[in-house]
């Protein structure tokens, strides 16, 4: 397994990070997260534009260019030889004299990224879909920051695990915000596609953006709403998005079955689409 480390590519084993890293200390940095299908990233122009946000709004540098990060990645995949999971990227504020203040403008930024082999079009979950419960939502006020501080959802995570369940949705003041790593989707019982709108409330989930989009060319209305739990366990369908599940069914919230408790056909149509797109060549 090779590692990409602060400009080299190394073997797992020999990447190490100091102490002092500011990511390890103070979770000062962020991190992204694409997928890999048939050795080919997917939406990764997208994923770039996020981290590169991501960089900006706690104001490091971003290391390279698109085109850089691009090639990197590239790289990567070929050297552990991926055809098919995700490619990990974190960028933190480097390594200094703990701190809590910014180090020296000539620290240099930690960057690494891995892959990790996953089964994504043919996730066994994806057939018979996912339980969730609901949980409140602890965390801090800049969510739309793909921070690597991440307690809230592992929290939220062990929850689900010790439940017996396969995700968390979070909640805040009575409104789902979304899921552990994931974002949240109802479909009302008029099929109306709903999902929590942007702000500083939610990750802008790029796998969101490209579902909603195909929703719209499928002639479903979408609407980005607020919604209660209330309304989630009313719901005709449910799904999440993100870059590792694709499309996810959600089959059950809180031990209430969704729907028929069976993943929606609305939710597999939309999977279907995402897998159909992420194949034509020109969208890889
Ligand atoms: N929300 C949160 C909190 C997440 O961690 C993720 C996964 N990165 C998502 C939403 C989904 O985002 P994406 O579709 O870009 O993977």
């Amino acid at each position: 397994r090779i590692v990409f480390l602060n400009g080299s590519f190394v073997p797992f084993e020999e990447a190490k990070i100091p102490v002092m890293d500011r990511g390890f200390l103070f979770a000062d940095g962020i991190y992204e997260v694409a997928a890999v299908l048939d050795g080919r990233l997917v939406d990764n122009e997208a994923h770039l534009a996020r981290l590169d946000r991501s960089l900006g709004e706690i104001r490091i540098r971003n290391p390279y260019s698109s085109a850089e990060w691009t090639r990197l990645e590239e790289e990567l995949v070929r050297r552990n030889n991926l055809a098919e999971g995700l490619v990990y990227m974190e960028v933190t504020r480097g390594a200094a004299e703990r701190d809590f203040a910014f180090p020296p403008a000539d620290t240099p930024p930690t960057v690494v990224m891995f892959t990790q082999p996953k089964n994504i079009r043919h996730s066994p979950l994806a057939q018979t879909g996912i339980a969730v419960i609901t949980v409140p939502d602890q965390r801090w006020k800049r969510r739309d920051i793909k921070s690597v501080g991440l307690l809230g959802q592992v929290l939220a995570k062990q929850a689900a695990v010790e439940a017996g369940v396969g995700d968390a949705w979070m909640v805040e003041d009575g409104y789902v915000t979304e899921g552990s790593s994931s974002t949240a989707f109802i479909i009302t019982p008029e099929k109306r596609l709903i999902t929590r709108p942007l702000s500083n409330a939610v990750l802008p989930g790029i796998t969101r953006l490209a579902v909603m989009k195909l929703a719209k060319e499928a002639g479903l209305a979408v609407e980005e709403r607020l919604f209660t739990v209330e309304e989630a366990h009313g719901a005709e369908e449910a799904f999440v998005t993100s870059a590792s599940s694709i499309v996810m069914p959600v089959v059950a919230i809180d031990g209430k079955p969704v729907g028929t408790g069976r993943p929606g056909p609305l939710a597999l149509r939309l999977r279907a689409l995402y897998f159909e797109l992420a194949e034509a060549p020109a969208k890889a």
